[in-house]
């Protein structure tokens, strides 16, 4: 079924692809299989790749921002045309299904296209001034060199939803990608080189965090870092980048809990919080992981999400019967399977999954009777592994969906409106969803969480992601 061979994949430096392609990367469907092959790359390659960014920031910002955005509408269509070969690779390389590949390669397509055409929106305002025969202007002016770290789950619209904000404003990039999915990062650089990026404006170092992200975080030339990943390195960067005073956006790990009162159909409810669990074989920030049902729907609930956890198809996948993909690193396994293993250990019951995985692949599964403070119902996961709890009511549920160090998602099924409002008024976290998977993004939204998910300080995607990547400036235009 794996029909992609191996592929290098090369830094990208002041426009030429470069680097010792060393290390391999195995499809996670069949590890022996090497797909992909990329750069180890040193403190002194990161240190190149900046150099061309600054070089070539300038130039770039000087570009007319309709001539910046063309370039990123022409690499969209690039990647429109490559669509179906690009999201092979992705699969080969992550192993979520092709259809979820496609999807995601959709999801950087139209990205590249809605920042694209911000080439010709407003840049500032214009504000009436108390002095007379003046007018005050804002303007947003870029910050320069953007360094961009990366996670392997979403290995093009990550990359895409923070590089398109970037180059629209004028800055320039370096691109640190996870060295578990180095293809997808060079696909993606490739339809802008192609569509006419002038060399250096976003160069890509493959390699690993402790020593190509480390660096990145480290230079002093890389004025702005966007980071996605695991809340324990992205607080460790943000030390390194608050001593030397650089602006830096973390979006981090989730542990994102769905209500479930007792007015839900349980067959809906089921289905919702399915796809919010299993969907990219649960290796998704927004993935659902623990739910807190009220006591009149707890055990139809439980049979039908156990159903739809045993339907599931688990396979390679480009297989097209595949519903869920392999999970992508033995490391991963080992987290998936030790988790439930400690909670079986613990008393808990596993009403599916949890059996001992087949090389990478490992099945959905449920588990209940757990406590409220049990490992598996506070800790990250990143797996197909969702703990089901019961709660008296919906004031116990919000207490429960609050009573955790992070703050990404969180939903709740109700047919009752009130219930809906006073859930979203409290829920602690950056999106709440009412009736749909926790999982599932627009691109025309803000995106990001609070407490231990984010930042907090500046959202990704929607209108205002470029904020993170300019700052304002106020002129005022004295006229007669
Ligand atoms: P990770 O281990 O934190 O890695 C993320 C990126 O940081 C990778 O490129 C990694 O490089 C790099 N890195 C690791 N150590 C570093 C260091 N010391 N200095 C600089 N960079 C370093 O996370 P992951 O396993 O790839 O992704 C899973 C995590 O991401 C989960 O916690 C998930 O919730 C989170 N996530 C959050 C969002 C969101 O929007 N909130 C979205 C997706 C994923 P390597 O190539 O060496 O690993």
């Amino acid at each position: 079924m794996t029909a992609t061979t191996q592929k290098p994949a090369l830094n990208l430096i002041d426009g030429r692809w470069t680097g010792e392609a060393t290390v391999e990367r195995g499809n996670p469907a069949d590890p022996a299989r090497v797909v992909a092959v990329a750069p180890s790359s040193s403190a002194a390659d990161v240190d190149a790749a900046v150099t061309a960014a600054a070089a070539a920031q300038p130039g770039w910002a000087a570009l007319p921002p309709p001539a910046r955005g063309a370039i990123l509408l022409d690499a969209a269509d690039l990647l429109r045309s490559r669509h179906e070969e690009v999201a092979r690779d992705l699969v080969a390389e992550e192993g979520k299904t092709l259809t979820e590949a496609k999807g995601e390669v959709r999801r950087a397509i139209d990205v590249l296209r809605y920042f694209g055409g911000q080439g010709w929106g407003a840049e500032g305002e214009v504000l009436p001034s108390a002095t007379p025969g003046t007018t005050v202007l804002t303007r947003r002016e870029p910050l320069g060199v953007a360094g961009l770290i990366t996670p392997w789950n979403f290995p093009i619209a990550i990359p895409a939803w923070k590089l398109a904000p970037a180059l629209i404003s004028g800055n320039t990039v370096v691109l640190k990608p996870a060295e578990l999915t180095p293809l997808t990062a060079a696909n993606l650089a490739r339809a802008l080189t192609d569509a006419g990026l002038p060399a250096g404006v976003l160069n890509v170092v493959h390699g690993s965090g402790a020593v190509a992200g480390d660096a990145l975080a480290r230079d002093a030339r890389v004025v702005a870092l966007s980071f996605t990943g695991s809340t324990a390195v992205g607080l460790s960067l943000k030390q390194t980048l608050d001593a030397r005073r650089a602006r830096v956006q973390l979006e981090m790990g989730g542990k994102n809990g769905y209500v479930i009162l007792d007015d839900a159909d349980p067959a809906t409810a089921a289905s919702v919080v399915a796809a919010g669990a299993f969907g990219l074989t649960g290796q998704a920030c927004t993935a659902t992981s623990r739910v807190y049902c009220t006591p009149g729907i707890r055990e139809a609930f439980v049979e039908a999400l156990a159903k739809a956890a045993e339907s599931a198809v688990v396979g390679d996948g480009l297989d097209p019967r595949t519903t869920m993909g392999p999970v992508v690193s033995e490391a991963q396994l080992a987290k998936d399977a030790g988790a439930v293993a400690r909670a079986r250990a613990g008393g808990a019951t596993i009403v599916a999954g949890g059996a001992e995985a087949d090389g990478l692949f490992f099945r959905p599964s449920v588990v209940t009777d757990v406590a409220a403070d049990a490992e598996i119902v506070r800790e990250e996961v990143f797996g197909p592994v969702v703990a089901v709890l019961e709660v008296a009511d919906l004031d116990e549920g919000i207490t429960r969906i609050n009573d955790s160090p992070y703050g990404l998602t969180a939903g709740i099924c109700t047919t009752s409106l009130s219930a809906a409002h006073e859930f979203s008024a409290r829920a602690q976290v950056g999106v709440v969803k009412v009736n749909r998977p926790t999982a599932g993004l627009d691109l025309n939204v803000p995106f990001g969480g609070v407490k231990d998910s984010s930042t907090n300080t500046f959202r990704e995607q929607g209108p205002r992601a470029s904020d993170f990547y300019t700052w304002s400036k106020t002129v005022y235009l004295g006229h007669s």
